[in-house]
């Protein structure tokens, strides 16, 4: 097994992806990442757009991937119609719909009614960070779509990070990756996508706390609009944990 500590002194882990490489030193790291990690590595899938280009890339170093998908029963039914054709395209991946310890009901029960709306913090750890912990509690790392260019808690990402949130090992490859290329990969590749994307949805999460995006640039000013909030808690503390 390759370590953190090892890993982060190879050339591997290097600022600047590899000029001549398309995918901008993904596939390299998917790659590395399955040949190191094997089985104990997960996929925490959103089935976003970056998804779409990653679960292409992984299929092609491991047809049988492990995904997981956190299921928080918020989802728009766009979102799960997806996740179906995807199955039916890559039909040896293994998709887990990771759910929450209580139902949306449950939780107006215990916390009161639309808990996002007075702590989505709260709600998020409820129906996001918790599933996740127990999704990666057999993994030794994890694989996340998260790109420098999304946002400037995102920057300083680096292709693999340790991260203490999960006692884990959080890879990105996509890390190099603008909008442009990520939709570039899906049109070159006819890749399905989800159909909210063409409705002003730049990113796509629970129904209650995503937004159009109109004549804004920022591709995630429609999660958490009426808040400060800009994360769900599974990435808070990835710039950090880089080094
Ligand atoms: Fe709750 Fe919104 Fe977080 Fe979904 S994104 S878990 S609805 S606060």
């Amino acid at each position: 097994m390759i370590t953190y500590k090892s890993y982060i002194e190879s050339p591997l882990n290097e600022e600047t992806p590899p000029v001549d490489d398309p995918t901008k030193g993904a596939l390299n790291i998917i790659e590395w990442a399955y040949q190191s990690y094997g089985d104990s590595l997960v996929y925490a899938c959103s089935f976003g757009a970056e998804s779409m280009v990653l679960i292409d890339l992984i299929a092609k170093v491991k047809k049988d991937a492990a995904l997981v998908f956190l299921d928080t029963d918020l989802h728009f039914q766009e979102t799960y119609d997806l996740i179906e054709e995807v199955q039916k395209r890559y039909p040896l991946l293994k998709i887990e719909m990771k759910k929450p310890s209580i139902t949306v009901d449950e939780q107006r029960e215990q916390y009161g009614a639309a808990l996002w709306k007075r702590n989505p913090d709260q709600c998020c750890y409820i129906r996001k960070v918790k599933p996740l912990e127990e999704a990666l509690s057999g993994a030794t790392a994890w694989i996340s779509g998260l790109r420098r260019s999304q946002s400037p808690t995102r920057a300083n990402t680096r292709f693999i990070n340790k991260d203490d949130r999960f006692q884990s090992i959080k890879i990105c490859p996509l890390i190099h990756w603008s909008w442009e290329d990520v939709w570039d990969y899906i049109q070159l590749n006819a890749l399905p996508y989800n159909k909210l994307h063409d409705q002003s949805y730049p990113s796509i999460g629970c129904i209650p706390c995503t937004a159009k995006v109109l004549n804004n640039d920022d591709e995630r000013a429609g999660r958490w609009a009426d808040f400060q909030k800009t994360e769900c808690g599974l990435h808070a503390s990835s710039p950090s944990s880089t080094n």
